[in-house]
């Protein structure tokens, strides 16, 4: 048997979260069964497991969108027992058991490889939030924003994928402007990367159609009047990649930035991404991000960690990125 974290659903539709154990006969089909190594506590998992919002759609359910490990088992053709893994995503810790737990049984084509050069434990301080944030860079680069056009805004900055955005952005050269609401972490920003840092105030208030333009480019992970200024102030010609609601869902805009301005809004999808998005991502991960960097913005914790993480991130309290080793 092996601990894992299970959520489980009452009569009254009241939703509870403990530690249990399980065995692999408990485990949902899947065609390949992993050891998890290394897992992490995204926004996600904070909203699952304390319930703040819907993210589990099955109970009872194991939370988790991401892990790191070793293939045990495999009925799949591209896996064999000793493959190391990565599975960001896909509906796990939603509709299917998920990363808190000693053993995983997934589908095989919702796995990558490890990268060469990454540890699992490295691969899980980025996880779903940094792999998100090097998707955002991506779709810039796709667009074709590049350092010379101006600077790029980062929103959420000392979060997640605000915090591997900075250092991702930066490493490609970018005047990156970092958003937060803790100007107590000016300084770990600044050795992210960051350029300039801004009051998260300066961009949570009333929205006008156009402002002074500030930025070319920018990675949202905030959502709401965050993302609504962020166009605002966005360059003639210049594109936003928004990937998280932080802040609120709602997007309380006008389409001036858009007719006016020729400005570019792309939509950032982790979850259901394709493989060869994913596959590209990761390699770019592995060969482009600043490990000191990562260092510098992971904190470890154990598997009885997991359930404050989860709490505390959705308080806002966590910074940068959290590793659970098993
Ligand atoms: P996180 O570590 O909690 O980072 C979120 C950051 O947003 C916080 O650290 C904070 O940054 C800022 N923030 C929080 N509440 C806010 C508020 N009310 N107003 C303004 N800013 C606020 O979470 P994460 O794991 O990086 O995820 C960030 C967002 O991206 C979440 O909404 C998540 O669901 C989303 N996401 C989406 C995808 C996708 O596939 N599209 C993938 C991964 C994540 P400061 O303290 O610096 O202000």
């Amino acid at each position: 048997s092996f601990k894992a974290i299970l959520i489980t659903r009452d009569d009254e539709n009241r939703q509870s979260v403990a530690t249990t154990e399980l065995t692999e006969a408990d485990l949902m089909d899947g065609d390949v069964t992993v050891a998890v190594e290394a897992t992490t506590v995204n926004y996600k998992d904070g909203l699952a497991i304390t319930g703040k919002a819907p993210v589990v759609r099955r109970f009872p359910m194991v939370p988790g969108v991401d892990f790191a490990g070793t293939v045990v088992a495999s009925d799949h053709a591209d896996w064999k027992a000793g493959d190391r893994v990565i599975l960001n995503g896909w509906g796990t810790g939603e509709t299917h058991f998920g990363a808190y737990a000693g053993r995983a049984r997934v589908k095989g084509e919702w796995l990558v490889p490890l990268p060469t050069g990454l540890t699992p434990r490295e691969a899980m301080a980025i996880g779903t939030a940094g792999y998100t944030a090097m998707l955002c860079a991506m779709a810039l680069e796709r667009y074709g924003v590049t350092p010379a056009a101006g600077p790029a805004i980062v929103t959420g900055a000392a979060g997640g994928v605000g915090s591997i955005a900075v250092s991702i952005l930066s490493g490609l050269g970018f005047h990156v402007v970092a958003s937060t609401g803790r100007m107590s972490e000016v300084g770990y920003l600044k050795d992210l990367g960051a350029a300039e840092v801004m009051a998260r105030e300066e961009l949570s208030g009333a929205v006008r159609p156009l402002g002074k333009e500030r930025w070319a480019c920018g990675v949202d992970s905030v959502g709401s009047h965050t993302l609504a200024n962020v166009l605002s102030m966005t360059s003639y010609g210049g594109a936003i990649a928004a990937c998280g609601l932080a802040g609120g869902m709602d997007l309380p805009a006008t389409v001036a930035p858009f007719i006016l301005r020729g400005v570019a809004l792309l939509g950032v999808d982790s979850v259901m991404a394709p493989k060869p998005l994913r596959v590209e991502a990761w390699r770019r991960l592995a060969a482009d991000l600043d490990r000191d960097k990562l260092a510098a913005l992971t904190t470890s914790i154990g598997f009885d960690g997991i359930i404050d993480a989860a709490r505390g991130i959705v308080e806002g309290k966590i910074r940068g990125r959290v590793v659970v080793e098993m």
